[in-house]
């Protein structure tokens, strides 16, 4: 059985939390490259006294073509684009005016003069029809203003954004605010598909199991509780699986006992019950026919009796109020014990018997009425099965954790494809043999269950007239 791993250390909070982290990182990405690139327009579109004082305006800002004497100040680039300069003194009079002055002024405010200067480099996108610059020359005590028409200005040295400061804010916030909507429903997608993918394959795996299809496995390749999940779910299927097997094997096997039993039991009692019924039927029988019809019943009653002791035998194991009478006794003794009872029908049949079995003492713990029996089968077998003269070994084997025990003939021996079949009820190389014998078919398999009730293990190494060999181990 495949061994299922149902320990890992991925967990779906991981996956959950990488999924999260992801998408925040994402999106404080998203929130840097709007952020700067919003500052970084500011600073060059929405500041344009940086273009005005670039190189190319140079000579229409007042800071650079402030002089000592106002009446030297270079005006032709104002000119050019029909501005006009003022020369402001410090009781707020206008005292000199050159180019194309549309307003004409000769006195500011106090605080008309103050607020143009606060608002000199940011009034520049109003829609004034004229916008203006400052400079102040603090050794002659003038403050020069430059005055540009706004369209002219504009449309020759200024590229004008095209939309307002508060639209571009706008606009990058509900884009911003679309992209983090999007970034979430993708994020949640992902996430959710996470989760119910590897729930919809385990739902197909119970679905199936539920139909009957216990060869179902769920192929997931997540690493964290839900592929402990499928582990444990394929483990499960697997045993499901195998157990069922184990019954309509199980099932298979009473069936055919069943049908065997029926079989082994049909043919005696018919054969009693029809001489039964001849000898009632015919009372002037003749005594000779009388006696034959007789013996046949009785064998015919021998036969159903021990298929029904034996049948008894074998069930008696399999049922839980059995229990093995065991004590610690010597192998070595007992073995002479048993084959003691056999030498008189070995010799009968002329077979060359030869054991080997050491003169210590093993001291094995086992219930030697049963052990008894399981032995017994096998001797008889032998005997039973062969031909007169051939040779039986019986030997025992003191090895370190176990006592190895061989009866080893060579007789006619049983086909290598049965040698692991043949310890099954009603298992026999063929029916001649055993109608010969009057076997009832189940002596192996009562051996082999009292050998593995005793913890022990039975094998057979045979071949069509090779002979048998039975060995059988048992611990200490
Ligand atoms: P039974 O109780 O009828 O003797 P077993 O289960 O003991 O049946 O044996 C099954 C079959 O195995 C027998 O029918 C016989 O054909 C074969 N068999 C068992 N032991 C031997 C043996 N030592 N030599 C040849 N055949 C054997």
């Amino acid at each position: 059985m495949k061994k299922y791993n149902i320990k890992n250390n991925k967990k779906i909070s991981n996956l959950l939390l990488r999924n999260y982290v992801l998408a925040t990182l994402i999106m404080f990405l998203i929130f840097l490259v709007f952020f700067f690139g919003a500052m970084a327009m500011w600073i060059t579109v929405y500041m344009p006294i940086n273009n005005l004082i670039s190189a190319e305006n140079s000579k229409l800002v007042a800071e650079n073509i402030i002089k000592d004497n106002y009446k030297d100040i270079d005006v032709t680039e104002i000119l050019k684009v029909k501005g006009w300069i003022e020369i402001v003194d410090t009781d707020f009079n206008v005292t000199y005016t050159s180019g194309n002055p549309k307003i004409n002024r000769s006195k500011y405010t106090k605080d008309e003069f103050y607020n143009k200067i606060i608002n000199a480099n940011y009034d520049l996108f109003t829609n004034d029809q004229y916008i203006y610059n400052i400079a102040y020359n603090s050794k002659k005590d003038f403050t020069l203003i430059v005055y540009l028409p706004n369209d002219n200005y504009f449309n020759s040295s200024i590229k004008k954004p095209t939309i307002g400061v508060r639209n571009f804010f706008g606009i990058a916030i509900t884009l911003y605010l679309a992209l983090f909507i999007l970034i979430m429903i993708i994020y949640t997608k992902i996430t959710s598909r996470n989760l119910t993918t590897p729930l919809k394959e385990l739902m197909r795996g119970v679905k199936n199991i539920y139909k009957g299809d216990y060869s179902t496995r769920i192929q997931l390749k997540s690493q964290n509780e839900f592929g402990q999940l499928r582990d444990a779910f394929n483990g499960m299927a697997e045993k499901i699986e195998e157990e069922r097997k184990l019954k309509e094997k199980s099932e298979e096997t009473k069936r055919r006992l069943i049908m065997d039993i029926s079989h082994d039991l049909k043919n005696p009692l018919a054969s009693i019950r029809g001489y039964a019924d001849l000898l009632v039927k015919n009372p002037d029988i003749s005594k000779e026919n009388k006696i034959k019809y007789l013996n046949i019943i009785e064998h015919n009653s021998i036969r159903v009796n021990d298929l029904i002791t034996d049948l008894f035998e074998l069930s008696k194991f399999e049922s839980i109020d059995f229990n093995l009478e065991l004590k610690t006794i010597d192998i070595c003794e007992f073995l002479r014990e048993v084959i003691a009872d056999y030498i008189p029908s070995m010799d009968e049949k002329n077979i060359e018997y030869n054991f080997y079995i050491p003169n210590n003492s093993i001291y094995l713990t086992i219930d030697s009425k049963h052990m008894h029996r399981a032995v017994s089968n096998l001797i008889t077998n032998s005997i039973k099965y062969n031909s007169e003269g051939i040779k039986l070994n019986i030997s025992v084997e003191d090895l370190e954790e176990c006592v190895l025990l061989v009866i080893e003939d060579n007789g006619i021996g049983i086909p290598k494809e049965l040698e692991l079949d043949i310890f099954n009820p009603f298992v026999r190389v063929d029916s001649s043999r055993n109608s010969k014998s009057g076997g009832t078919g189940l002596g192996l398999a009562i051996t082999k269950t009292i050998i593995e009730k005793h913890g022990g293990k039975i094998a057979l190494e045979s071949d069509k007239n090779q002979g048998c060999k039975f060995i059988i181990t048992l611990n200490k």
